[in-house]
C-alpha cells in the first residue's frame, strides 16, 4: 500500500502548526502518512499545485498568503470556499483538485464544543473584522440562522464588500460599537488585532451584556487581553486554538481516511507549543 503524503504550503509557513497537529493524529491512528512544510512562494504556486501528485502528494493545506489563489486554480470549488473567497483544504481525486474552507465550520465546531446551544440566541452579533478569516465567520453564522450580524472594520469599504454577502449583514465602523454591543449576543473578534507583535484590540466592553459569548480568532497568545477582559466580567468565552484544530480534521479525513477527534491531549500540546512550554 502507497503511503499517504499531505502538507501545508505557505510563504512563510514554518510558524505553522499544522504538522504537529496532523501528525499527533497519525501517530494517534497508527497510520503510515506523512504531512509536512512546503514553502512556496506566490508566483510558484499555480506550477506546485499542478504537480501535487508527481510530488507524492494527495492533498494539502494552504495558508497566508494562497488561500485566494487556491481557490482561483482548484478545478472543483465548495460552495463554502466560493463564497468565502479562499480555500484551506485542497485533495485530489483522479487527476481533479477539489478546494474546500474548512475555517468556517472549524470555527463553527469549536463553538459546539465550548459551548453547545451557542446558537439558540443569533438575533444579533456583532463580528469585528472584514478580513478572510471575518467572511467565514460570517457565512457560518449565517448557515446556523443567525438574524442581524453586524460586522465592524476599520476599512468601511472592506465591510461593506462582506455585507454584500446577505442582507442580513450590515456594515458598521468602530465608533458604532457603544450602540451595538448592548443587544448582541455573540461577539466575535476576527481582526488580527491583540495578536502577538499586532497593535492591541483597544475595546470597551462595559455596554456588553454579561450572557453574551465572546470568542476570539486569535490563539497566539491563547489567553487574549479581550478573552482576560471578558472572562473577568463574567462572559463566556471561546478562544482561537479549538477553530484551529477543528478546521483540521475534514483535510486528515480526506487524505487519511479517518475522521480525527481533537481530544484536549491534542490540544494541550499544541497549547504549550504556544505558549513555549
Ligand atoms: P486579514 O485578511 O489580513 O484581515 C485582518 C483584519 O484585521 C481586517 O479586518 C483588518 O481591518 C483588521 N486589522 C488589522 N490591523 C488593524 C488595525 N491596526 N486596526 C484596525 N483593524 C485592523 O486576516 P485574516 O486572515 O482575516 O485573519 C484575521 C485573524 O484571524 C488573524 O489573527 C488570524 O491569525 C486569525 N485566524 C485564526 C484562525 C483560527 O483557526 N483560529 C483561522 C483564520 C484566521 P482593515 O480591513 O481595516 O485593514
Amino acid at each position: 500500500m502507497t503511503v499517504r503524503r499531505a502538507c501545508v504550503v505557505g510563504w512563510p509557513v514554518r510558524h505553522s502548526r499544522s504538522p504537529m497537529i496532523h501528525g499527533y493524529w497519525l501517530h494517534q491512528y497508527g497510520l503510515e502518512g506523512s504531512y509536512d512544510i512546503q514553502e512556496v512562494p506566490p508566483e510558484d504556486l499555480g506550477a506546485f499545485l499542478r504537480t501535487l501528485q508527481a510530488r507524492g502528494y494527495c492533498g494539502c493545506n494552504v495558508t497566508v498568503p494562497h488561500k485566494e489563489e487556491a481557490l482561483r486554480l482548484a478545478d472543483h470549488v465548495s460552495e463554502t470556499a466560493r463564497a468565502v473567497g479562499a480555500a484551506n483544504t485542497l485533495w485530489l481525486d483522479g487527476e481533479t483538485l477539489f478546494a474546500d474552507n474548512t475555517d468556517v465550520s472549524g470555527f463553527l465546531a469549536n463553538l459546539d464544543d465550548a459551548h453547545p446551544e451557542w446558537d439558540t440566541d443569533l438575533a444579533h452579533v456583532v463580528v469585528l473584522g472584514a478580513g478572510g478569516a471575518a467572511r467565514g465567520v460570517v457565512w457560518g453564522l449565517l448557515s446556523r440562522g443567525a438574524k442581524r450580524i453586524h460586522v465592524v472594520n476599520r476599512n468601511l469599504a472592506r465591510a461593506d464588500e462582506l455585507a454584500r454577502l446577505d442582507e442580513r449583514v450590515s456594515a458598521a465602523r468602530w465608533s458604532e460599537l457603544g450602540e451595538l454591543l448592548p443587544p448582541a449576543a455573540l461577539l466575535v473578534n476576527a481582526t488580527s488585532l491583540g495578536m502577538s507583535g499586532q497593535p492591541k484590540l483597544e475595546i470597551d466592553l462595559t455596554p456588553l451584556a454579561k450572557q453574551a459569548l465572546v470568542a476570539d480568532l486569535v490563539y497566539v497568545p491563547l489567553e487574549t487581553e479581550l478573552l482576560i477582559e471578558a472572562r473577568r466580567r463574567g462572559n463566556r468565552v471561546v478562544d482561537g486554538l479549538g477553530m484551529l484544530l477543528h478546521q483540521a480534521t475534514p483535510g486528515f479525513e480526506r487524505w487519511f481516511g479517518i475522521r480525527p477527534v481533537v481530544t484536549r491531549e491534542l490540544r494541550d500540546l499544541i497549547a504549550a507549543d504556544i505558549e513555549g512550554r
